[in-house]
C-alpha cells in the first residue's frame, strides 16, 4: 500500500481511539505533512495556535523560521516529511505532560515506521530526548538537553531500524533568543552537508538525489 494512505490510516485510528482532555480543548487533530517519501523526516513538539486552527504543522511563525532555514540547504517543508510530539495543541502552548506523550506518541511511533526515514532530525527538548531515548518515554529523563546535543549526528537502531538523528533547536526557540539564530543555521547546514546539500544544478529530482 502507498505510504499516504498507510498514513491516513494512522491518522483515522487518532480520530477513532484517542479521546483525552487535549482533544477536548482542541479545534483539529494536527497529524502530520509533507512527502512521505522522504528520507528526511523532522519532529517538533506540539502544535501551536495556528496550527491548531488550521490542522497542520509548522504553519504559524516557527513553520517560516523552518522553512527559510530548510532553503538554506536547498529544501523546503514541502521536501520532508514533518510530525509532532503531541497530536493536539496543549492549552496556552504549555509543555507536553508524560501521560500525553504516552498517549500520543505510539502514532507517531506508526508514522516513522511508514515513512522510514534515513535520518530524523529532532527539534528540541522533546523529540530529541524520545528519540534519543529509543521512544521509552520513561528513558527520556536520562537523555540530556538540546543545548548539549544540537547538531551531534548520532546513529540509532530501534528493532532493527536504523537511522539517523541530528537534534536541532526548534526554530521557536530562535525566535525569543536571537543568539540561537547563528547556531541553528550552523546546524542545519551540518544536515546539508550530512545529505549532501546543496544540491547540484543538473540534478533532476530530490526524489532521484534520495
Ligand atoms: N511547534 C511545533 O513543535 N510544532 C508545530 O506544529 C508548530 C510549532
Amino acid at each position: 500500500m502507498e505510504k499516504s494512505r498507510q498514513l491516513e490510516q494512522i491518522k483515522q485510528r487518532i480520530t477513532d481511539e484517542l479521546f483525552d482532555d487535549l482533544r477536548k480543548n482542541s479545534t483539529n487533530m494536527v497529524f502530520g505533512k509533507g512527502n512521505a517519501d522522504a528520507s528526511i523526516m523532522f519532529i517538533g513538539e506540539a502544535p501551536g495556535e495556528q496550527e491548531d486552527k488550521q490542522g497542520i504543522p509548522f504553519v504559524g511563525a516557527a513553520g517560516r523560521e523552518l522553512d527559510k532555514l530548510l532553503r538554506m540547504i536547498g529544501l523546503t517543508l514541502e521536501d520532508v516529511y514533518i510530525a509532532n510530539i503531541l497530536k493536539y495543541r496543549p492549552p496556552n502552548n504549555r509543555n507536553p505532560q508524560v501521560d500525553e506523550i504516552k498517549a500520543h506518541t505510539p502514532y507517531l511511533v506508526e508514522q516513522i515506521k511508514i515513512i522510514q526515514p534515513a535520518v530524523i532530525c529532532t527539534l528540541g527538548n522533546f523529540s530529541t530526548k524520545f528519540v534519543l531515548a529509543k521512544f521509552d518515554i520513561d528513558g527520556m529523563q536520562k537523555i540530556q538537553g538540546i543545548s548539549k546535543l544540537h547538531g551531534q549526528i548520532e546513529k540509532i537502531t530501534i528493532n532493527g531500524f536504523t537511522f539517523t538523528v541530528i537534534p536541532l533547536y526548534h526554530p521557536a526557540a530562535m525566535l525569543y533568543k536571537p543568539p540561537l539564530r547563528a547556531v541553528l543555521e550552523e546546524d542545519i547546514k551540518a544536515v546539508g552537508a550530512f545529505l549532501g546539500r546543496p544540491k547540484l544544478p543538473d540534478e533532476p529530482s530530490l526524489k532521484q538525489w534520495m
